[in-house]
């Protein structure tokens, strides 16, 4: 198979991948974007970005679509269903199924992805019931009662949105305080379709071809119970995207890729911006910010300068 040679070749086409893209492009870099499936990441499937300066309100599908078109406006070959297959980041190729790739510089922006919770019946009912996207499954639950785990903003958020389609929302979280951020709290503690089930862990999801009842434990008592519901919406956190850089980059305690402030990470060339890298916070703005300082930085390679 031939190589197809470009200057950057970025991995993964999320908020942080396309704004590279963006950046790259406009700087007259030939690009490429390899996305393993659709472009948009985890912000795709949000039902209400309220928090992109610029943008009163939207959804994760526009701002994406509007990103994609900007892109590719200035030059940036995006290809969807191209999973990487194959890396060397030494030598600056990747591989998909369809073609072989060099560049002088990779960005990797490969993101998260939801962490699961790992008890008996979740991967079995997964789509029956099991669900980690409120806004893909959310309306199937009208007038349904149903649970949400966890207690960071994701689940809250999620938690509020569906209280749009179900009678009832109950928020599972093992312990008795939230880590959503505090105005998000106050919204749902307003919200008298959210109940919360505090110090609770979920042990079982059980249910004869779909979703019916969670086995639960209160942590301070041991107490069990029975919750009847028709559909679980586990939200965690999440685990980056790098097993297809195991080994070749350093990276932090929980795998997330350690960059400097150029977004450099451990090998020359290779830079990481957005969800995968380690940081403390991680938002749509961070991302695109990421995203931007390691495009200058791979444009300021191309240029010697760095
Ligand atoms: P997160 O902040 O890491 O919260 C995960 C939640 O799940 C925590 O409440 C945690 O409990 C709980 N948890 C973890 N493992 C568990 C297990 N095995 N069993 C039961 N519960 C478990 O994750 P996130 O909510 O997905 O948010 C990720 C990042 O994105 C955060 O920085 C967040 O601020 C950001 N975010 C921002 C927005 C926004 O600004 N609009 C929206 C969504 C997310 P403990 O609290 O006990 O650890």
């Amino acid at each position: 198979m031939e190589t197809e040679k470009y200057d950057v070749i970025i991995i993964g086409a999320g908020p942080s991948g396309l704004t590279s893209a963006i950046y790259c492009g406009r700087a007259g870099l030939s690009t490429l974007v390899l996305e393993k499936g659709f472009c948009g990441g985890q912000i795709y499937l949000s039902s209400l970005v309220e928090n992109y300066p610029g943008v009163k309100s939207t959804d994760g599908a526009t701002l994406i679509a509007t990103m994609v078109s900007q892109a590719k406006s200035f030059g940036a070959q995006i290809l969807e269903n191209s999973p990487v297959t194959e890396v060397d980041l030494e030598g600056k190729t990747v591989k998909t199924e369809k073609a072989d790739y060099s560049a002088d510089s990779i960005i990797i922006s490969t993101g998260n992805r939801w962490r699961k919770l790992g008890v008996p019946g979740e991967s079995e009912l997964v789509g029956r019931g099991v669900s980690y996207c409120a806004t893909c499954d959310g309306p199937f639950f009208k007038g349904k009662e149903v649970a949400v785990i966890g207690g960071g903003d994701s689940a809250i958020e999620e938690a509020m949105y569906l209280t749009k389609f179900a009678s009832r929302v109950y928020v599972i979280h093992r312990r008795d305080k939230l880590r959503a951020e505090k105005y998000v709290q106050e919204q749902a503690f307003a919200n008298e379709k959210l109940e919360f089930l505090w110090d609770t862990q979920v042990k079982e999801i059980a249910g004869s071809g779909k979703v019916e009842k969670l086995s639960l434990e209160n942590s301070k008592t041991n107490e069990t119970t029975g919750l009847e519901v028709s559909g679980v919406f586990i939200y965690i956190g999440m685990l980056p995207n790098t097993e297809m850089f195991k080994g070749a980059l350093e990276t932090d305690e929980r795998g997330y890729i350690k960059t400097n402030e150029r977004m450099q990470a451990s090998i020359k060339g290779v830079y990481a911006a957005g969800d995968v890298r380690s940081s403390p916070v991680k938002q749509i703005t961070t991302a695109t910010s990421d995203g931007t300082v390691a495009a200058v930085s791979a444009v300021q390679q191309s240029q010697g300068l760095l």
